[in-house]
């Protein structure tokens, strides 16, 4: 309570300057941008906590123009790990979104004739460690009509955690993190083993906590990921064949509203704004403090082994085309049998031995994991599938094999297989993705299904590889998720069993800007992907965060049916749309020119 209160009277002494044009959001060179001393009535407001926006990478340029305090050479040695930009700041993992507009030596857009400048990072950043902060940056942004973006790690794939011009909130020290096994639902008469989370946790570090109480969580594979982002897109991992998405599990949620209010959503209040968090998208509709989800026991074992898919040189192309059509069509049932993992599929060119005519051929690598299981089990359920596939292979052209599974005794040790090296971001390739269902792989032929997956793995330049990841995180999971624990998340997760995403555009930054580069990749990407994708499978969609965001018809794909009612909540609680994000519910009326940095209606 007293949080609020001196909240109000912050509101009061801040409204006074409600500002902004209709057409664009407040940017410095619109008159009403804020005095130097507005930006420190807001510091002192929220205890010192105000630091100016720095590019980590500025030392690495003459003068140092935007005072990084990093030396270039810990820079570089670190810009393409994930970790490095979550602990910055402002600094993002996927820079060509900031406008690459100052980028390590090492980068693939640097370039030495050009200066280093703020671009596409924010001027400010809120360092926050208390809701009762949030609440006063968010009023008084709100009452400039200025941006606000919300970055907890920056791992963001589409750059929904940075902006020019914005007032940015980093949530990295809202760390607490609590277990309560008897915790009561509101009107419920029931109670649940829940992690009490806040947002600047990693899925690391709850994971490792709740294995300290003998609990796990729904997570994602990666332990550098954030919960904020991730819980707002849905969030998939190890689990959620099993048990629904992450977003499935969120029973209550503390968020701050751009008008500062602190609000406690549940089954009894603000329940809206509850089914809105519980994946409608991230950094939309205020910024969630704070998480209540479900935990679950601990598996007591995970078998892990290996089926790979390699063409020999010279392989019959088509073989191997086969042997992944045959692969894919089969993890519906493996799925339902409670096998889970992941794959790719990496897709280069070859001579065919039979006509000598150069052709396509894809090589596949799959890591399947059963939880509370023997190896015998692991082994009867894929060898099927092995001799399925090898029988597609003329003259040993297409090697099939199954590894011997191993046993992990603990749940945490399947992180380190998944993740045998730190986790990387930087790389150059807008994907697109799609949820497929049972109606996708096994209603149609065989051949039908091996055409579309040679459609969607062509690439931008010829030669370049093209990659197909394949996730079996969809199933029963999703599916069984009770009526009262559904949110916004698009409901094409229902009927999914895998999430399937492909590369293959280019994003040519050399002698172009980055909006132009990232514009002809996302024209490419809905020419050659999305027009498949959606001849494939209409009435599906595609899993937001790791969606092509210049998808035309994003609403449909990222949210289904669901779009109108999110979009109403999102009126409702911001109103002003300060806070915009790429592909985000309501982010069809704007335009954020990536190169003058200015957020205008269209
Ligand atoms: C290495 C890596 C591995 C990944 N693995 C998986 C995976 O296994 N499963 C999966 O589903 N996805 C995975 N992803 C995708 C991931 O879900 C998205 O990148 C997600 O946006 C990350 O969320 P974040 O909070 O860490 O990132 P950020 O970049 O900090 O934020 C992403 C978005 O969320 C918003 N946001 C962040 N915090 C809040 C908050 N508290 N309230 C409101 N909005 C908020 C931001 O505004 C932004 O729009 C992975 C990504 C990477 C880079």
């Amino acid at each position: 309570m007293r949080s609020l209160i001196t909240h109000f009277v912050l509101l009061a002494s801040l409204a006074a300057n409600a500002h902004g044009s209709a057409l664009c959001k407040n940017h410095p060179s619109s008159p009403h941008w804020p005095t130097e001393s507005d930006w420190q009535s807001l510091n002192q407001s929220t205890q010192g906590a105000l630091l100016a926006g720095v590019a980590p990478a500025s030392s690495c340029y003459d003068g140092n123009p935007l005072g990084s305090d990093l030396d270039c050479d810990t820079v570089q040695e670190n810009w393409f790990l994930s970790q490095f930009h979550a602990e910055q700041p402002a600094s993002i993992g996927y820079s060509y979104w900031a406008n690459s507009s100052c980028v390590a030596p090492n980068d693939y857009a640097y370039d030495d004739q050009k200066p280093c400048q703020l671009g596409g990072l924010p001027q400010y950043v809120l360092n926050a460690t208390d809701a009762t902060q949030v609440a006063t940056a968010m009023a008084w942004a709100n009452s400039r009509d200025i941006r606000v973006v919300i970055k907890g790690t920056g791992h963001d794939l589409n750059g929904r955690s940075s902006g020019a011009y914005a007032l940015s909130i980093w949530t990295h020290h809202l760390q607490r993190i609590e277990f309560d096994p008897h915790w009561i639902r509101p009107a419920f008469n029931s109670t649940e083993n829940v992690a009490i989370a806040q947002t600047g946790n990693t899925w690391g570090r709850l994971l490792k906590a709740a294995s300290d109480v003998n609990r796990t969580v729904v997570s994602g594979q990666d332990g550098t990921v954030g919960l904020g982002g991730f819980i707002g897109g849905g969030g998939h991992g190890p689990l959620s064949s099993l048990y629904g998405l992450s977003a499935d599990q969120i029973l209550q949620a503390t968020i701050v509203t751009t008008d500062g209010s602190i609000l406690v959503a549940n089954d009894e209040q603000n329940q809206d704004l509850l089914w809105a968090i519980r994946g409608g998208g991230p950094g939309s509709y205020g910024l969630v403090i704070e998480y209540v989800m479900r935990t679950f026991p601990l598996p007591s074992n995970v078998v892990v082994g290996n089926l790979s898919l390699s063409t020999q040189e010279n392989g019959t192309q088509e073989a191997s085309w086969d042997g992944l059509t045959t692969l894919m069509r089969a993890l519906p049932d493996l799925t339902d049998s409670g096998l889970t993992g992941f794959g790719i599929g990496t897709v280069s060119q070859s001579k065919s031995s039979n006509t000598s005519a150069v052709g396509r051929q894809v090589d596949v690598s799959m890591l399947f994991y059963l939880f509370n299981s023997t190896t015998a089990e692991w082994t009867s359920l894929l060898s099927p599938l092995q001799q399925q596939m090898a029988a597609f292979s003329n003259n040993q052209s297409v090697q099939v094999t199954l590894s011997e599974p191993d046993i992990l005794p603990q749940y945490l040790d399947l992180f380190d297989v998944l993740n045998p090296t730190a986790s990387s971001c930087g790389d150059i390739s807008l994907s697109s993705s799609r949820l497929l269902g049972r109606r996708e792989l096994n209603d149609i032929s065989h051949d039908t299904v091996k055409d579309y997956h040679k459609r969607l793995t062509t690439a931008q330049i010829e030669g370049k590889t093209a990659r197909l990841v394949i996730g079996l995180q969809g199933g029963k999971g999703p599916r069984n998720v009770e009526d009262n624990m559904r949110g916004g998340l698009t409901p094409a997760w229902r009927d999914a069993y895998l999430h399937v995403l492909v590369t293959g555009s280019s994003i040519e930054t050399e002698g172009t800007n980055p909006r132009s580069a990232l514009q002809a990749a996302a024209d490419w990407t809905n020419a050659h992907k999305e027009t498949v994708w959606a001849e494939w499978a209409p009435d599906s969609g595609s899993y937001i965060n790791e969606a092509n965001p210049s998808n035309p018809n994003f609403q449909h794909d990222f949210y289904g049916d669901h779009y109108s009612r999110l979009l109403s909540i999102k009126e409702k609680y911001d109103p002003q749309s300060i806070l915009y994000v790429q592909a985000g519910v309501g982010s069809q009326d704007w335009d954020y020119n990536l190169q003058d940095g200015k957020l205008c209606r269209k």
